[in-house]
């Protein structure tokens, strides 16, 4: 195996199933870094998101721009591995967290957008707890009236913030981080349900689940709804195995 050795801004870009992902050996400074390069988006990879990104040209374009993408699932990481790429899991919840707690430390300033009102609330007097530094400048749910939104984008870009961690589900997240940040500095996350752990609402997958490859398993006996996002799994799986019989 290949291992990669680099310093907090190089980075090798590969590819999954022609989905781009970054491979750097310190994720977390490499994300910071993005800060002092005035700016960037970052996206995390799992294998659901690569799938989606084949077929929707418009997640595959914000993916394909993006400053850093982080390799977020298990999926990613084995098919990395098959092309001899060795890579760490980056899991995207302990990444956010690593850069919260980052900007609470060195004055960053902070806007949280996405989840439920209650998830919100619960998540803002968490973070007060924690953080008493914590310099929290934007924080709104994200079922927002459509009408409400071009007011609070407006608001958001006129603060500029240093970190906007944005959980709104994966592609909307991608698509409307990419669409307003564009001329701006600060580094833009998506999140995914990151809020909805840390508020104490929902349980992360414990770590067992996460060695066994079976956090997917975890998050869908706590959400039976997600059942048909994970059908997309086998396929992935089949896509990688059949991309490496082609190449031999
Ligand atoms: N969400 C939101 N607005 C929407 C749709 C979703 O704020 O219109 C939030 C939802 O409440 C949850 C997060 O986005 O907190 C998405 O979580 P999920 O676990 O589905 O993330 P994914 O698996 O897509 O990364």
């Amino acid at each position: 195996m290949e291992a990669i050795t680099t310093g907090p801004r190089d980075r090798r870009r590969c590819r999954v199933l022609g989905i781009p992902i970054d491979v750097c050996r310190d994720v977390a400074s490499a994300a910071i870094a993005l800060h002092s390069d005035g700016g960037g988006q970052i996206v995390t990879l799992n294998a659901e998101m690569t799938m989606r990104a084949r077929r929707d040209s418009d997640l595959g374009s914000v993916i394909e721009a993006a400053d850093l993408v982080v390799p977020d699932g298990a999926g990613v990481v084995w098919a990395l591995g098959r092309q001899g790429v060795k890579v760490r899991r980056s899991p995207g919840i302990e990444l956010a967290w690593s850069l919260l707690t980052f900007a609470a430390a060195h004055g960053w300033r902070v806007a949280l957008v996405g989840a439920s009102p209650d998830v919100m609330e619960r998540l803002l007097d968490r973070l007060r707890a924690q953080f008493s530094d914590l310099q929290l400048v934007f924080a709104e749910h994200g079922y927002q009236q459509p009408t409400d939104w071009p007011t609070l984008e407006t608001r958001l870009q006129t603060l500029r913030p240093d970190l906007v961690l944005v959980a709104l589900g994966v592609p909307k997240q991608e698509l409307w981080s990419c669409s307003q940040r564009q001329g701006l500095p600060g580094i833009w996350m998506g999140v995914g349900g990151s809020f909805d752990v840390w508020s104490g609402l929902k349980q992360r997958a414990p770590e067992w689940t996460s060695q066994l490859q079976l956090e997917w398993f975890y998050r869908l006996l706590q959400e039976p709804s997600r059942w048909r996002r994970y059908l997309v799994l086998p396929r992935f799986v089949w896509a990688v195995l059949r991309c490496g019989e082609q190449r031999r």
